[in-house]
């Protein structure tokens, strides 16, 4: 049985290579989302670092950060968003990189991120204002122009991660917002200060020209020029944040589909999971095969939130695996029932039961598990597109916005 054959060395369930350098393993539930057990605590099972680093990261990253579920993760753990923008309208719907604060499920402020956006009338260095005044408003701006301009640097060096590239595709010209080049980080100006030297920046924008003109403005940056950056205003935070969702179906579908994997590598004793036994859903959750989309998304993916009330817990994520036709039924509760998913999983099943709940307290490594001979399906409804279906407890009403400082360069006046 792979997995567990002392005389070869451990071997990865997910693609059959042998395991030479496993460190932690892979999460059972992803650690993004606070899951602290490892297949290999729990069972003495190994993926590869190819596996774990490579596809089933990218998979964690689609469900864990870009999906509905990203935004209830940001709200239970401070996670960071994919696309949250604060919207200037003074600035004619100029949309800045922002993470969202939460208080009690409601959106209380979007903070700014430390970026620089090249409009054409010139650069503009923004920031959160109490960060800024914290910091020296003086000092924040030679930082932001000494980092830009040593990461535009290295990537003209060639050097690998400086800038990190990111296209935004989404309906934003539709909705009249603005989104010229930028870069920025999601790190503090502290951070930035102290690490300034290979301070890297995500790069955002709409097309190739963009890319060509903002490359071209950070090589025109100047460091100590009194002139840059010389004039300052405020601006009140938007009272309509646009959090944006925008992320691969079909990958966060086969990411739900490694968690109830996992699960079952995890806790099933007699039969065997691994690439062969589970050929066909391994190979899925890999993107070595590719079924239809549209038959994928019609059985798998988010539900309606009150589908899966039954087996949701406060403070944890909930599991149950029911067997029925050759096939588990796989459902998932996330943070007490904020949000769930169901997929199915075929393979075979050597048990003594055929339902296995799991509650596994977020941020915890007391799970408690519990089997039952009885078939326990539950009436869940796929939902893609309703998303107060999918997180009713998101209330998308919005209090006080911070103070975000904007300065403008001299020509711009
Ligand atoms: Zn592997």
């Amino acid at each position: 049985m792979a997995g567990n054959d002392t005389k070869t060395g451990p071997i990865c369930i997910y693609c059959g290579g042998a395991v030479t350098k496993e460190r932690k393993g892979e999460h059972l539930v992803p650690h993004a989302i606070g899951g602290e057990l490892t297949l290999k605590e729990i069972a003495g099972k190994s993926v590869c670092p190819r596996c774990n680093n490579g596809v089933l990261s990218v998979l964690d990253t689609a469900l864990c950060r870009r999906s509905f579920l990203s935004i209830v993760a940001s709200q239970e753990l401070a996670a960071s968003l994919w696309q949250v923008w604060d919207v200037d309208h003074a600035s004619r719907d100029l949309l800045i990189e922002a993470r969202p604060e939460w208080r009690e499920g409601k959106l209380e402020s979007l903070v700014s991120y430390p970026q620089m956006i090249f409009e054409a009338a010139g650069p503009q260095i923004r920031g959160d204002v109490t960060e800024a005044e914290k910091f020296g408003r003086e000092q924040f701006k030679n930082v932001m122009i000494r980092a830009v301009h040593g990461a535009f640097e290295r990537y003209n060096r060639g050097k690998n991660g400086a800038l990190h590239f990111e296209r935004v595709r989404n309906d934003l010209k539709t909705r009249n917002y603005r989104l010229p080049p930028r870069v920025f980080t999601t790190h503090t100006i502290t951070e930035i200060a102290n690490n300034i030297r290979d301070q890297s920046f995500i790069f955002r924008y709409l097309s190739p020209e963009d890319v060509r003109f903002a490359l071209l403005s950070m090589s025109r940056l100047e460091i100590g020029n009194k002139n840059m950056f010389n004039q300052l205003s405020y601006h009140i935070g938007s009272q309509v944040p646009s959090i944006s969702i925008h992320f691969n179906l079909v990958r966060t579908i086969r990411a739900m589909m490694k968690i109830g994997v996992n699960l079952l590598a995890a806790y099933c004793s007699k039969t065997p999971v691994n690439c062969e036994s589970y050929r066909s859903v391994i190979r899925l959750i890999l993107g070595k095969s590719h079924p239809h989309q549209a038959m994928l998304v019609t059985r798998n993916g988010f539900v309606r939130a009150d589908g899966i009330q039954e087996i949701a817990h406060p403070g944890c994520h909930s599991f149950r695996l029911t067997y029925l036709d050759n096939r588990w039924l796989f459902y998932a509760s996330f943070f007490g029932g904020r949000i769930g998913s169901a997929v199915s999983i075929p393979g075979p099943n050597h048990e003594d039961w055929n339902t296995m709940d799991i509650l596994a307290p977020i941020h915890s490594k007391l799970w408690t598990i519990n089997t039952t001979k009885l078939f326990r399906p539950m009436k869940v409804c796929v939902e893609w597109s309703d998303n107060t279906a999918i997180c009713p407890s998101l209330q998308w009403q919005y209090a006080d916005s911070s103070l975000v400082v904007r300065e403008v360069p001299a020509e711009e006046s």
